[in-house]
This record gives C-alpha cells, sequence and structure tokens, in this order.
C-alpha cells in the first residue's frame, strides 16, 4: 500500500472545529471569516506554543477570541480527571475523559538526565485480551480519534514547559493496539511530527503491536523513522496463544516474516518486549528457544518485569531470575535489557502504563 501523506493542520482543525459543532472547517472559516493564516495561528498556538485555548492565543483579536470561546471552541479534546504523581517525582499518571465518558490513562516518566517519555493510549480498552494485561481483561470500548491520542502528549508537554522541560520520546504503550486503530494512529504520529507544529522526530517515537501482521506491512509502507516494539511474550506458539489470543491468528513465523520484511525495508531494528511471567515463559528453555528466534537479526529485547494486576493470574518472574534470563540471551550474543520500572507506587503499572522503552539497564552475564 502507498505511503499516505497526511497533513497534520487539516487533521488538527477539522476535528477541533467539528467538536465545536461545525461540519468542516471551511465551514468554520467562512463562519468567522478567517483566512488561511488565522487557521494557522490557531494550529501553532495549540500544538506549538501549547496554550491551554482560544483565550490564551493572544495573536487573535480579542473579538475573535470571545465569540470562538463562547462557540464552545476548545483546544483539548481530552479533560485530566486525575493526575499522580510518584514519591520520587519521576512519573505522572494522568485519567483523561473523553466526551463520551470514556477514559484512558497516560503516564509521563522523567529520566535521569533531560529525557522524558510519554507514554499514551490509543483505544479506549482494547479488543485483544492478553491473559496478563488489565486492558485486555477489560475489553475493548472504542478507538481514539488522532486528536485525542495527540492531547495526551500535548498535555503533558504543557506541564513540562512550566519546568523548562519538554517531551523528547513518545511510546503507544498506553491501553489500546494503535495498529488496530492504524489511520488514526498514523495521523496523531503526523501530529507529534510536524516541525510546524509539535515537532518531535519520528525517532523519538515508538509503536508497540501485538504484532497485526496486515498492519505491519502497510507501516513498512509508511517509509517512517518511528520505532517498531512488538509484543513478544514467548518463544512458541504454544506458549503464546496460551496468553496472547492474536497468536492464533498471526503464530510466531508469520509475526517474524513480517518483521524480517519490516528490517530489510527500513534497516531499522526491531524492539521485542517480553514481560516475565512466573512459570510461564521465564525458564532458561524459553531463555534458549528466544535467543534462537532473534540470533543474526536486527534484533533487540526487552525484558519487562511484570506489573501484578488483581484481575489476571499470574505472578511476576523474580529479579534474580530475570536477570538469569537475561544473562543466556546475551551469552548467545542477542543485545537484551531489562526495563526498568517506574511509578509503582501510583500503579503507573495498572497492567499497562508503565513503560520505558529505551531501558537503561544492560545486562550482564554472570
Ligand atoms: N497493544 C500494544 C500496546 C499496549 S501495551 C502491545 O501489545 O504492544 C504495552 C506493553 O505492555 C505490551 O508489551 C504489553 O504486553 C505490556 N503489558 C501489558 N500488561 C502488562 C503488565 N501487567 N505488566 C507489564 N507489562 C504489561
Amino acid at each position: 500500500m502507498a505511503a499516505v501523506t497526511r497533513d497534520p493542520k487539516a487533521v488538527w482543525l477539522g476535528q477541533t472545529v467539528a467538536r465545536a459543532g461545525f461540519p468542516d472547517i471551511g465551514a468554520f472559516a467562512d463562519a468567522y471569516a478567517l483566512k488561511p493564516y488565522r487557521l494557522a495561528q490557531l494550529y501553532r498556538a495549540a500544538t506549538r506554543e501549547l496554550r491551554p485555548g482560544v483565550e490564551a492565543t493572544t495573536v487573535l483579536p480579542l473579538e475573535l477570541r470571545r465569540s470562538l470561546v463562547e462557540r464552545g471552541m476548545r483546544f483539548t479534546s481530552i479533560d485530566p480527571v486525575v493526575v499522580q504523581r510518584s514519591n520520587d517525582g519521576q512519573t505522572s499518571k494522568g485519567l483523561f475523559r473523553l466526551h463520551d465518558g470514556s477514559e484512558v490513562e497516560a503516564v509521563l516518566m522523567e529520566h535521569r538526565g533531560d529525557r522524558t517519555t510519554v507514554c499514551i493510549s490509543s483505544q479506549a480498552g482494547c479488543a485483544f485480551a492478553c491473559a496478563f494485561c488489565s486492558t485486555g481483561q477489560a475489553g475493548f470500548t472504542r478507538n481514539l480519534q488522532a486528536t485525542e491520542i495527540f492531547d495526551q502528549a500535548r498535555f503533558f508537554a504543557a506541564e513540562l514547559a512550566t519546568r523548562g522541560k519538554r517531551v523528547t520520546n513518545v511510546v503507544f504503550m498506553g491501553m489500546g493496539e494503535p495498529f488496530h486503530n492504524y489511520a488514526a494512529v498514523m495521523d496523531a504520529v503526523a501530529l507529534l511530527n510536524d516541525p510546524h507544529g509539535f515537532g518531535l522526530g519520528h525517532r523519538h517515537v515508538t509503536i508497540s503491536t501485538v504484532g497485526l501482521v496486515d498492519a505491519i506491512d502497510r507501516f513498512i509502507g509508511e517509509k517512517l523513522q518511528v520505532n517498531l516494539a512488538i509484543s513478544l511474550h514467548a518463544p512458541t506458539d504454544a506458549i503464546r496463544a496460551r496468553i496472547m489470543p492474536v497468536n492464533r491468528r498471526y503464530p510466531l513465523a508469520e509475526l517474524l516474516a513480517a518483521c524480517e520484511r519490516y528490517v530489510r525495508a527500513t534497516n531499522r531494528k526491531v524492539f521485542f518486549e517480553y514481560v516475565m511471567l512466573e512459570g510461564v515463559n521465564d525458564d532458561d528453555d524459553c531463555a534458549r528457544e528466544l535467543a534462537a528466534l532473534m540470533r543474526g537479526h536486527l534484533y533487540h529485547v526487552n525484558l519487562i518485569p511484570y506489573n501484578a494486576t488483581p484481575d489476571a493470574p499470574y505472578a511476576g518472574t523474580s529479579d534474580a531470575r530475570i536477570w538469569r534470563f537475561a544473562g543466556v540471551l546475551e551469552a548467545a550474543g542477542v543485545p537484551v535489557t531489562v526495563r526498568h520500572n517506574m511509578g509503582r507506587d501510583i500503579a503507573a503499572a495498572c497492567g499497562q502504563l508503565r513503560a520505558d522503552t529505551q531501558p537503561k539497564v544492560k545486562a550482564t552475564a554472570k
């Protein structure tokens, strides 16, 4: 499929004016006799200057601002319900309400140095029912729109800006399956990336997927420098199918073949996430089988300590066993890191929203 050229300004304006009750951008512009540069000013104020709303967009005439506010034009499509900060101040978790009452979570992680990562949701709920995941257990509600996805990053960017910091990384590792909401996620990526808007480089964005092969092939066609992470979680079909129902539709061989096509087409690394579940996928045999699947490819394994959730019957692997597992991979020459958990005290955890995609802890074979 051919790469789609997405116009982030049109996406943002279209969805923003629709929320204020206009059929389209043209009808909105006509209603207020707005020249294109005025539309560009609105877009810039929201996405680049991170202004809270029309009222704060001082480049616009006061009268215009007033009537737009009266009309109900708002920059954000999501409203924070609660924002909690972890005791160490490094992790903030936000719960956001959408216009129809659905709720999604996003997490901000402030690493040492200036690196910050926002973990965002692409759907309310999720249709893939991974056995260990609390979102998966709760089922699917609906797809988010591009602005609803983007606004999670915008919210934390505005908060960081008050402290002189910025968002340096965005990961699609919150609720939902990004490749099951493909078009909106690609529009959100365009909004994040736009040099005239939010301005986050593609290389600083990571999409994490359960492994939808058709969507991976479509994504290859986009020719974006966005990072791809695959939730692998098991080295055999038997184990994977038990914890990830999607494996019945796209078994490992097909999934790994798609990853090979991705590497060949893009010459980019694939990141494999592997959540460590005690007694399920964490013994030495699994480590050796995983090493065999990974060896010789441009692949990187990220071992994830499991955040136990009340609704799933799994326990996390001990740290000692995680390091042993990592040691087997490393001895086999497979690049491996162990994810550093953040924000456990505020359940940034919650089954999903723990995430540090470019992990810091390097595994050593001991
Ligand atoms: N649907 C996408 C993205 C959302 S989840 C995907 O599956 O990749 C992001 C990552 O968190 C996935 O690897 C997912 O398997 C993992 N995850 C889900 N529940 C978890 C939990 N309780 N503890 C640790 N990781 C979890």
